[in-house]
């Protein structure tokens, strides 16, 4: 090994002969030497054998004095260190030059030392003075502070320090994944100017903090991208070493997904038992109801006072409404069980608008917006159509008296893991996603968190049951299908119904086209009394080539058929009337004609009035509310019977 030319002053240049002075410099070597409190030894420049130790040296590194004077100074280095050749070399350095690496104990320990390198001249040769400062302490704290670190960023949740200024000291990788904010956004910065979504909360907290120490909690956050994150957020106050606060240890664990979860299956469970309830009173109701109705058409038959004639109207209406709202109780809670046929959800929208285009006012622009290719659904087009338009109703009323834009879409979606998991109850696989979306009030939070609970309902007495909704979702659920919303206030709201699909569109399409066929004139005696229907299906009737009387019950209608038995065609009739109800009517029109036609609705039929009907020939039969579609395939069965 190549050493430096020069050297220093020889310390024992002459040992035959020492001058005193010379003896006195040996002996505070020798005490330097030896009561150094850190291990030293001389070696040979050469050889690197060592030649002296000092007491520190041989306690430290546990070797005896005899080994050590055994061994060189390679032999004492770790094995992969690399060789002693990394000991400054001939560079003219010769005082104080340093060298970092490892040394191994005789017990196998291993230290981390950096030692300096001073040439002298020992007992007449070449020699080099080795002085070894352990920084394996200093060295195992930074290596645990990287682990940390590496830790700290490996953590799923967000690892955050701040100041007491709310500056951002630290930002840690999983921060960076929940919130979105590099490092290097986010270090500096405020963190109520970055993150926080409820300020006063995080106000509180922090007061909290300083008195306690400690907090936790959740708390609303934003991240980069403006979506909402619900964290559990636990702070420590951390100290300096006089006990004065210094800063704040942040940990924050992501539970938006849960508390979701959570609230979805709260909700679903509080529906539950509200549908359990709601069936039970429901019941109950309908028979008080029923006697109600009958007293008023009994009532009505000897009248003279106008004015008992108007407090019975009332009386009448009243229970028929309670009636209706009772029905749709009924469908709610029991899940409503209706056929199932493959359907093209397109003929639903297209009907549904032109029904709102008649009905709803002018300021409502209604859009529709299909695809060229949607996938037929397995449902009841009845219930579906209802969806649809107690969703649409309800657009409208939150448009208010502005008006505004209603739009109805379909879409082909695939459900996939992500979509169901974040939607208890949502199957895998193809669905037709309905959309309803108005530019209306919007709703608050609190408020949907409520819509769909039974008559929950934020408008006037009279203008709102609170039923819609309940009834929408316990159709959708009956479909296997899933409802979600989207609300903002003051910009609006979008219903989206997602029902299971099935790819083959084309099939459906051409037997749904198939079966409807437009009259030819025919002549249609259309009985209900409500007026509302009897109008409806007029028009319905006449949009599609037929013709059509009306009647408001049983005799009426009897009455009329007597006269017109020729021309008449088909009689539409209502189960429940107020005179002469259908059943009443048709066994009265077999005894005039046998022959006649006859189609009978109703909103609820039951099994013995069906086995009674059947009895009287009716064949076919009609649920309300029923579709234009439902209707005129309705006709044509009667009309042209295979
Ligand atoms: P109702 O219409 O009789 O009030 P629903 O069950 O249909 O009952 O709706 C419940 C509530 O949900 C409404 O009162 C309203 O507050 C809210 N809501 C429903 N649809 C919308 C919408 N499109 N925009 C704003 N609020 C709505
Ligand atoms: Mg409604």
């Amino acid at each position: 090994m190549a050493r430096a030319e020069s050297r220093t002053r020889p310390m024992n240049s002459d040992p035959a002969k020492p001058s005193a002075p010379a003896l006195e410099r040996e002996a505070s070597f020798q005490l330097l030497f030896h009561e150094h409190p850190l291990p030293m030894w001389v070696v040979d420049a050469d050889s690197l054998a060592f030649l002296v130790v000092n007491d520190v040296a041989v306690r430290k590194y546990g070797y005896t004095r005899e080994e050590f004077l055994g061994m060189t100074m390679d032999q004492m280095a770790a094995p992969e260190e690399p060789p002693t050749d990394a000991a400054p070399e001939a560079t003219g350095e010769t005082r104080g030059a340093s060298t970092a690496w490892r040394h191994v104990a005789k017990d196998g320990s291993v230290l981390h030392v950096e030692s300096t390198w001073h040439e002298i001249s020992f007992d007449g040769r070449d020699a080099v003075l080795v002085l070894s400062i352990d920084r394996t302490a200093q060295r195992n704290a930074e290596e645990r502070n990287r682990e940390q670190a590496k830790l700290l960023n490996l953590a799923s949740d967000a690892i955050i320090v701040r100041d007491l200024d709310q500056r951002l000291l630290f930002w840690s990788q999983g921060a960076v994944r929940l919130y979105g904010w590099t490092p290097e956004e986010a270090v500096g910065a405020k963190t109520a100017d970055l993150f926080v979504g409820d300020k006063l909360r995080f106000m509180e907290a922090e007061v909290d903090l300083l008195r306690k120490g400690l907090w936790s909690g959740p708390l609303t956050h934003r991240h980069k991208d403006g979506r909402e994150v619900i964290v559990n957020s636990r702070w420590t106050l951390v100290r300096d070493e006089a006990g004065a606060p210094q800063s704040v240890l942040v940990i924050d664990t992501d539970i938006t997904e849960t508390r979701k979860l959570e609230s979805q299956f709260l909700r679903a469970q509080r529906l539950e038992s509200i549908g359990t309830l709601a069936s039970g009173i429901a019941h109950d109701l309908n028979n008080i109801l029923s006697p109600i109705l009958m007293a008023v058409s009994i009532l009505r038959r000897d009248l003279s006072d106008p004015d008992d004639e108007k407090m019975l109207n009332i009386i009448e209406g009243s229970a028929e409404r309670g009636a209706g709202i009772v029905k749709q109780v009924l469908t709610f809670a029991r899940g409503a069980e209706g056929e199932r046929a493959l359907l093209q959800p397109k003929h639903l929208v297209s009907e549904l608008a032109k029904i709102m285009a008649q009905t709803f006012p002018r300021n409502i622009d209604i859009q529709t917006n299909l695809p060229t290719e949607l996938w037929t659904v397995m449902g009841d087009a009845t219930q579906l159509h209802q969806v649809l338009l107690n969703l649409c109703v309800n657009a409208r009323d939150a448009m208010g008296a502005e008006g505004g834009t209603l739009t109805v879409a379909a879409e082909n979606v695939d459900i996939d893991d992500h979509f169901a998991s974040m939607n208890p109850g949502a199957q895998l696989g193809p669905h037709v996603v309905l959309r309803v979306s108005d530019t209306g009030s919007g709703m608050s939070p609190e408020v949907m968190e409520k819509i769909f609970d039974p008559f929950f309902t934020t408008k006037e007495v009279g203008k709102g049951t609170g039923l819609g909704l309940a009834t929408v979702i316990g159709i959708v659920k009956s479909h296997g299908g899933v409802l979600t919303v989207q609300s903002s206030i003051g910009v609006g709201t979008t219903f989206s119904v997602f029902v299971p699909a099935s790819r083959d569109a084309a099939v459906a399409e051409k037997e749904d086209a198939a079966a409807v066929a437009d009259g030819a004139g025919e002549l249609v005696l259309v009985v209900d009394d409500e007026a509302p229907i009897r109008e409806a299906l007029v028009g319905t009737l006449a949009a599609h080539g037929y013709r059509a009387y009306t009647a408001e019950d049983g005799t009426d209608a009897l009455a009329l058929y007597f006269q017109r038995k020729g021309e008449i065609k088909v009689v539409l009739t209502d189960l429940a009337m107020g005179q002469m109800d259908g059943i009443a009517l048709v066994r009265a029109l077999r005894k005039i004609d046998p022959a006649v036609r006859v189609i009978v609705s109703s909103g609820h039929f039951q099994k013995e009035n069906l086995a009674v009907l059947n009895g009287l020939g009716v064949k076919v039969f009609l649920e309300k509310p029923y579709t234009a579609h439902k209707l005129l395939r309705a006709l044509r069965t009667v009309l042209e019977p295979a």
